[in-house]
């Protein structure tokens, strides 16, 4: 079912409406589109380095305005203004990854053809949509739109409903470090606008990141039309411990790896799976670090626990946390509602949590973390791949070796041995099963949506010899 959707800040600190937007109207969409088209036409011709100037100076313009930027995102979807910071300038360095590497990436491979000259060229497609989260408002927007717009494409990005502003902001970058209009634009769209835009046969692919659901929405959309797509969707990830782990490093990236961004990340680490030998220090420890972490105002800089992105956000983890308990998990820790004003979930612990509860399923977007002990490293293997999820995992043990061995049985795109899953530019990024498909970031990020054109040059008949004239 299609539901019509209004574009407004709500500071899920204090619940204050800051902006309402309209949508675009169908007419407003055309020209949009129109105007792309014509960026595509001038863009595509543009070389690397011209379009590395731009997108440097985008790189820039974030950087040297850090804490306006992060002020907007923990004003619209309440992170922490420190983590918000981190965001912003992470989402720098990707753009300026893009405008140095993307050149070499695109680079012609050369075959090596029975007859003749032959070599793989990468040509841009044209016009990409993008449909991207709340959780990360501008690392989101950076890792989909750098390697693409440096690639020659051109992109429109239908940011959430909740982070307008954040979106809009993003747009005016392009606009300010000099992009021909055109080239990014932000889109205030239904669902019923994004699915015109999918059909329109000038848009050649779409990249989703989101919930399972909205991915098998867009993704069957995009099948339907026959286009590209990629899709960035939940996850669940395991938190392994071998029984030979370092207790307290474990503990530290257990605390990290839950508690980042408010619990909100695809990559958040959610299942924590440990072996019977160090199950109940694990648990206690981890247990006692959660219980320090202290509500507040997400823009001051002493608060570590920072409200969830909305009212809604809330409710349903709330609602989640009770079934899992109807359904006989067992609380060791918080499980409602902070009783203050703002979004604020407690820091949760949930065990003894069975198949046939739907919480082994489900993710958990939000301060809640799945506790489960294991009796020995095939048992702990088999729990974290028995999930529909597949994006990141973490497996803790002092001998790499059998770190490796663990992480290569794990079915997921990711694998961080003693450490949480991270992102970073050089890194690939994404997921299998119900995570996704694609990977963004990385030389892999910029090879999704372009044309991997062969160009074969035949063999040059060889010159027949001339007779010399009798
Ligand atoms: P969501 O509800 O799926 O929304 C994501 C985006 O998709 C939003 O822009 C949303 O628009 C749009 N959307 C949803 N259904 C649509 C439809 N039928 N047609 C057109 N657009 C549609 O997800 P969310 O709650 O914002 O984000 C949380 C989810 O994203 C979690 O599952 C998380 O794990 C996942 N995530 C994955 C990654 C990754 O890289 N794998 C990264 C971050 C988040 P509206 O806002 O207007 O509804």
């Amino acid at each position: 079912m299609i539901y019509a959707m209004t574009y407004q800040s709500v500071n899920p600190f204090n619940q204050q409406i800051l902006k309402t937007y309209s949508e675009l109207s169908d007419s407003e969409l055309d020209n949009a589109l129109n105007t792309a088209a014509q960026a595509f036409e001038l863009w595509r011709q543009k070389s690397f380095s011209e379009r590395a100037l731009i997108t440097e100076k985008v790189a820039a313009l974030l950087r040297s305005q850090v804490d306006k930027y992060a002020r907007l995102a923990t004003l619209e979807m309440g992170k922490l203004i420190q983590e918000a910071r981190e965001e912003v300038l992470l989402s720098s360095d990707i753009i300026a990854y893009y405008a140095r590497n993307a050149k070499g990436f695109l680079s012609a491979t050369r075959l090596r053809p029975r007859s003749g000259r032959a070599e793989v060229v990468s040509t841009p497609l044209g016009i990409l949509l993008g449909i991207e989260p709340w959780n990360f408002p501008f690392y989101q927007l950076a890792r989909f739109a750098a390697p693409n717009i440096m690639a020659g494409n051109v992109v429109m990005v239908k940011h959430a409903a909740s982070v307008p502003q954040c979106g809009i902001a993003f747009e005016e970058l392009w606009q300010e470090a000099g992009a021909p209009a055109g080239v990014y634009t932000n889109l205030l769209i239904s669902y019923e606008q994004v699915k015109r835009l999918i059909q329109d046969p000038r848009v050649q692919g779409v990249a989703l990141t989101g919930s399972v659901e909205a991915g098998k929405a867009i993704a069957s959309l995009a099948g339907q039309n026959l286009k590209k797509s990629t899709m960035e969707l939940g996850g669940s990830d395991p938190f392994i411990v071998l029984d030979d782990a370092d207790l307290d490093q474990a503990v530290k990236y257990a605390v990290s790896g839950r508690m980042f961004n408010a619990g909100q990340c695809c990559t958040a680490s959610k299942r924590f799976i440990v072996m019977e030998g160090l199950a109940d220090s694990f648990l206690q420890k981890f247990k006692s670090e959660l219980e320090k972490f202290k509500p507040g105002d997400p823009m001051d800089g002493s608060t570590t626990l920072s409200p969830l992105s909305s009212e809604a956000a809330l409710k349903k983890l709330l609602d989640q946390v009770d079934r899992a308990i109807a359904h006989g998990a067992e609380l060791v820790l918080g499980g409602k509602r902070i009783p203050r004003s703002g979004a604020f979930m407690e820091p949760t612990i949930l065990t003894r949590i069975q198949p046939d509860n739907p919480a082994f399923h489900e993710e958990f977007f939000g301060p809640v973390a799945l506790f489960f002990r294991v009796k020995d490293e095939q048992e702990a293997i088999r729990l974290a791949n028995q999930s529909q999820f597949g994006l990141g995992g973490s497996v803790f043990t002092k001998d790499i070796k059998k770190g490796k061995r663990v992480a290569g049985q794990i079915e997921t795109g990711m694998v961080f041995i003693n450490q949480t899953t991270d992102s970073t530019p050089e890194l690939p990024f994404g997921g299998i099963k119900n995570s996704g498909y694609g990977r963004e970031l990385s030389d892999l990020g910029i090879h999704e949506f372009v044309n991997k054109k062969l160009v074969s040059v035949a063999e040059q008949a060889k010159p027949v010899e001339k007779k010399a004239a009798a």
